[in-house]
């Protein structure tokens, strides 16, 4: 059973047809569009996401320098699926009365230094007026031509890795305290090692974590029409293995390997442990099995009903 959210992208998605001329080479479903510009070397990827108050931030819980930083940290973790360096982004922002000037500078404080840091220049934008207050950024990154780490690529056999330690962001959220809460506020996008997986171990797909792990690994087996047989995800520190599989907003990277890269896999990449969590087999499209049983997608769906 698809998710809510997976049911209205596929209705979306199915009144969209690309015209066979066109320079976009990948469309909906995956991490970012893919746009390929004639005769150039490099691929252009695009993705947009949204930040809204009381949806993905609070703002009696979080500082206005914190949501700048998630609201791009999306869009950046998205080119990092794709094995993408950023370029640059694109803010428009609806802010309602409480927004006052001292707390959108300090929301813009924090995107632009996290830009900095990945090399995104702000290069444009729109700013309005609303009720609640919501953001949204898009992102441009590049890619080698035909480069990009698509969900789609998986083939049977391939060896299925974890980046960083799961659960940090939904323990974060609810005990607002130490290290998960400072990962929950700040997630750090794997631009650099999006890149490594790509050019160093040939990984054969990639997504970011956004959802949870239970219903991303769905998602890339689903694109790639193949079964997921996986053992419990490393967990972080003092997280439950629940908030592991189905808590959101790790911004991990999963990705997948042929079996001959495995012994190439290092433990870790700069501080940040790669973990072997299962294989890729051929079965039911999308169905992932933890320790021999069929997990459920319980991840975050913005559309469940409940
Ligand atoms: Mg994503």
């Amino acid at each position: 059973m698809a998710g809510r959210e997976d049911t209205l992208l596929n209705q979306i998605r199915a009144r969209v047809s690309i015209p066979r001329n066109s320079e976009i080479v990948v469309g909906i479903g995956d991490d970012c569009a893919v746009l390929r510009p004639r005769g150039a070397r490099e691929d252009l990827l695009f993705t947009t996401d949204q930040l809204i108050e009381n949806v993905h931030f609070r703002r009696d819980t979080h500082p206005a320098p914190a949501a700048g930083h998630k609201a791009l940290a999306r869009g950046l973790s998205d080119i990092a699926a794709m094995g993408g360096k950023p370029k640059f982004c694109l803010v428009s922002l609806a802010a309602p009365k409480w927004a006052d000037s001292r707390w959108i500078s300090g929301f813009y404080r924090g995107l632009l230094r996290l830009a900095g840091q990945a090399g995104a220049v702000l290069a444009g934008g729109d700013l309005a007026r609303s009720k609640q207050f919501s953001c949204d950024i898009v992102v441009c990154g590049g890619v080698p031509r035909g480069r990009a780490l698509l969900r789609s690529g998986a083939r049977a056999g391939d060896c299925i890795y974890v980046s960083g330690r799961l659960g940090g962001s939904a323990l974060g959220l609810k005990t607002q305290a130490g290290r998960a809460w400072r990962v929950h506020l700040r997630p750090s996008p794997r631009l650099a090692l999006g890149r490594f997986i790509s050019e160093q171990l040939h990984a054969t797909a990639a997504m970011d974590l956004s959802d949870g792990l239970s219903i991303d690994l769905r998602r890339l087996a689903i694109a790639s029409s193949l079964a997921a047989e996986i053992v419990n995800p490393p967990v972080f520190r003092g997280a439950s293995l629940e908030q592991a599989l189905h808590g959101g907003e790790d911004y991990e990277l999963l990705f997948t390997v042929p079996a001959i890269m495995d012994a190439r896999v290092p433990a870790s990449h700069q501080g940040i442990p790669l973990t072997k969590i299962g294989v890729m087999r051929r079965g039911p499209a999308g169905a992932v099995f933890l320790n021999t049983r069929r997990l459920a997608p319980l991840g975050y769906d913005h559309f469940r009903q409940s």
